[in-house]
């Protein structure tokens, strides 16, 4: 049979369409997304991808099959992936997953109308931060606390309300770059307020500070170095130092604390890390910090603080255009009434039970997992200990004790290893994880027990596909 023959018996797409396999895909994706699913594996089939021009065409269930994981692949580009990579708070992969009650009140508010700015009591017009605010003073012991998009918003806005036009002193040692685009000098330059930058990279003390007060200067800054450490000969002045010499020459006292946790019993496993409620005690007049870092809620620049400083960015323009939507209000919301008991949310808020999990727990997963492995897919797989991370710029030095699953390519690859772990990257449900000495590693702290079933499918499909010959063009080996 030559290649043209091969192309001319390939079914008509109005044929493929009628299967009853597709009627389901059409009533979710629709008829025109499914013919175009159809269109592009006839199309890749016409062309040859991945297989050799020798090949008898595909059969029609094949083809049927092709279209619907394009259609599952295509119809959302953000969908869920599994977190192999031991990396708690992986920017890459949306740092913080939510509590399933977070998720619940967000579906919740999304699906309807609510009283966002609403008072119900009243009939007048509320406040959407209202419920936040007095969980987070509840939390923290501050006076006033609202919230926006994000820190790196909330630290704009917090200069640009409290110091536009003035100066800000800053330790040179806390001048961070954070996440790749958080450059502390760029992000004073779009506030408007202008940066005093005083002492080294390693020692700055309080004289220094005090020697570069002056008529401009508006306000003490503190930056914690979330995502590095500066170590041996080193100084800062403690936090309530700072906030006594600004408040003797009248300015604000800032403490952006960042990845910070909201207080010392929670989230756990984090000591040494600033808080919140510490900052506030040593009365700072703003701290500022990520909702999806240590509280392990959506992505939000959360800011306590006293209610002039607080007040004052209410009232700024740029509140506006920060400002936080329902479904964010309804996750923060719903995290924070669980962070209100920290033995609960241990539980309840996923990143703070993956911190807290025991290393013991994770090994008996993962010698489980790797028998399975083995014995169900013929891997060559096993339990080794490994070491996860915070990750999202907290605690960078300090790793958590772990257990993954090491597994050597099943079938030969060119590039090893990594060529494997690209196809469990482009898998279906997607895996990110790390490779290591001709090993891909799936570190189980972050991956929820519940996970486990879909890792495994999604490794068995790989294996799977491998072995079906119609199936080249999605070969692990042909990626
Ligand atoms: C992470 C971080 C930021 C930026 O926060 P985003 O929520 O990513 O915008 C700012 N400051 C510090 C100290 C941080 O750790």
């Amino acid at each position: 049979m030559d290649e043209a023959d091969g192309r001319r018996r390939l079914p008509p797409v109005d044929a493929i369409l009628s299967k009853n396999e597709l009627t389901e895909p059409i009533r979710r994706h629709g008829r025109l997304a499914v013919r175009r699913a159809v269109r592009r594996v006839l199309q890749d089939i016409r062309e040859g991808i991945g297989r050799p021009s020798s090949d008898p065409p595909p059969d029609l269930s094949v083809i049927v099959r092709r279209s619907q994981e394009i259609l599952e692949r295509d119809h959302r580009s953000l969908r869920p992936a599994i977190n192999a990579t031991g990396i708690l708070l992986h920017t890459g992969l949306g740092r913080a997953p939510i509590a399933a009650e977070a998720v619940a009140a967000v579906a919740e508010v999304a699906a309807s109308y609510s009283n966002l700015e609403l008072d119900l009591d009243s009939g007048a017009r509320g406040r959407r931060t209202s419920g936040i605010a007095g969980l987070l003073r509840e939390l923290t012991g501050a006076a006033a606390a609202t919230a926006v998009n994000n820190n790196a918003g909330a630290t704009v806005l917090a200069l640009r309300a409290l110091a536009s036009g003035r100066e800000v002193i800053v330790s040179r040692g806390q001048l961070v770059e954070i996440g790749g685009s958080f450059r502390l000098p760029e992000i004073f330059e779009v506030s408007g307020a202008r940066l005093r930058e005083v002492g080294t990279t390693n020692k700055t003390r309080l004289s220094d500070f005090r020697a570069a007060i002056g008529l401009e200067t508006a306000a003490i800054l503190r930056v914690h170095p979330s995502n590095y450490r500066i170590v041996g000969f080193t100084e800062q002045p403690e936090l309530i130092e700072l906030v006594e010499l600004a408040h003797a020459h009248g300015l604000w006292a800032i403490d952006d604390i960042g990845s910070g946790a909201i207080r010392p019993d929670g989230p756990p496993g984090v000591e040494g890390e600033p808080t919140a409620s510490e900052a506030i005690a040593a009365g700072a007049d703003l701290v500022l910090f990520s909702g999806d870092k240590l509280l392990g809620g959506p992505q939000c620049g959360i800011m306590v603080g006293g209610r002039e400083a607080i007040g004052r960015i209410e009232v700024d323009p740029l509140m506006r255009a920060l400002r936080l939507d329902k479904m964010t209000l309804a996750a923060l919301e719903a995290t924070l009434r669980l962070a209100l008991d920290p033995a609960h949310a241990r539980d309840r808020i996923p990143l703070w039970s993956m911190i807290t999990t025991p290393a013991a727990e994770l090994e008996l997963r993962a010698r489980a997992l790797a028998s399975r492995l083995s014995a169900e897919l013929g891997l060559s797989a096993a339990a080794v200990a490994s070491e996860a991370y915070i990750g999202g710029g907290s605690a960078p030095i300090r790793p958590i004790e772990s257990a993954a699953v090491a597994i050597a390519p099943p079938f030969p690859l060119p590039g090893g290893e990594s060529d494997f772990a690209a196809a469990l990257r482009v898998g279906d449900p997607p895996v990110v994880a790390r490779v290591r000495k001709g090993r891909v590693l799936l570190d189980l702290r972050t991956i929820p027990r519940e996970l486990e079933p879909r890792l495994l499918d999604a490794i068995r499909a790989l294996c799977q596909d491998r072995n079906s010959p119609a199936d080249g063009r999605d070969r692990p080996g042909s990626i």
